[in-house]
């Protein structure tokens, strides 16, 4: 069993991190709130009083941050992380950040000899919750070995995408791609019910069709096609449309800096920003289809 510290226990940290417990493994915590250490603490882990004295000795750092600039402030330069750390840990930044700053952390953690992966996630917090999250990995061969043996506890499928970098690269496709069949599959079922068609036999045409897709499948927009899907419950989330928009920011920078003409990305950035603004931000990411009808 290893020894681990998990750094940032928010929605998804929490979880991760009592998954890791459950498999036996020591696990020391930090997060800036009490609240949520405390939480870590009554299912069996160590709570210390920085990210730098969770870390200490471990064999393996991993942190669930909210955005780029919390994981460089935690890794980079005089006070973070790894200046302190020795080559026998292994780090893993599970956040969702810029890919610029996934390769500036691994670059430094490789000057150092310190395996470092960027491992962003597929699956909300029930997924978290159930362990059953997709990691897409950023590293190089080695530190990936290391990788799936922890990752493994806290997720189904692991993917290695390339360098250091390319899980956020790979995390940025899938969710403008998610973006995009999201809002087709809003326009095409309202299209239907609004020509007098039931949502839920216009679903079953298209699913045994060439439209079929993960939306449509697995979370479909249209209120009771689902049973237990967010639009059955009120667009109660799943995955918010906040995160959403981080999402498709982040894609948005990915496709500038290749210069990729991305306009369907573009679009589905720019009308989940409306929702956003229109004060559904809290809403489940589905919720878009309500857009189509205002
Ligand atoms: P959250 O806001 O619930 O949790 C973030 C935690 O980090 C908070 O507890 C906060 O106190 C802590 N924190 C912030 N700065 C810190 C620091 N310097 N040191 C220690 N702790 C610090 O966010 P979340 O929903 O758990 O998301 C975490 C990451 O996972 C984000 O990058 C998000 O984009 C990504 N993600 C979230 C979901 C989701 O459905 N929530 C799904 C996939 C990916």
């Amino acid at each position: 069993m290893a020894n681990v510290a998990f750094i940032g226990l928010g929605n998804m940290g929490g979880p991760m991190a009592i998954n890791l417990l459950k498999a036996g493994h020591s696990v020391a915590v930090y997060d800036l709130s009490q609240a949520a250490c405390e939480q870590i603490e009554m299912a069996g882990a160590e709570v210390a009083g920085s990210a730098s004295e969770a870390s200490s000795g471990m064999d393996y750092v991993i942190s669930m941050l909210p955005a780029g600039k919390h994981v460089a402030e935690t890794y980079l330069g005089t006070t973070g992380l790894l200046a302190d750390l020795d080559e026998k840990t292994t780090v893993l930044d599970c956040s969702t950040i810029d890919a610029q700053t996934a390769r500036k952390v691994g670059e430094s953690a490789a000057a150092l000899g310190i395996g470092f992966m960027d491992a962003p996630v597929s699956g909300g917090v029930a997924a978290a919750q159930a362990g059953t999250l997709a990691f897409m990995c950023g590293g190089d061969a080695a530190t990936f070995e290391k990788a799936e043996v922890i990752l493994s506890h806290m997720g189904r499928n692991i993917f290695h995408a390339g360098p250091a970098g390319s899980g956020q690269v790979a995390k940025g496709c899938n969710n403008m791609l998610l973006a995009i069949h999201m809002i087709g599959t809003c326009e095409a079922l309202e299209m239907g019910v609004r020509n007098g068609l039931d949502p839920k036999i216009l679903s079953e045409i298209m699913l045994a069709s060439s439209g079929r897709n993960w939306s449509l499948e697995v979370y479909n927009p249209y209120p009771d096609v689902i049973e237990n899907a967010p639009s059955s419950n009120g667009y109660q989330p799943g995955f918010m449309v906040d995160l959403m928009v981080k999402d498709l920011g982040l894609a948005q920078g990915i496709a500038e800096r290749c210069k990729v003409n991305n306009a369907m990305g573009k679009l589905a950035g720019e009308l989940y920003a409306q929702h956003q603004e229109a004060g559904n931000g809290q809403r489940d990411f589905s919720s878009i289809l309500q857009k189509l009808k205002t």
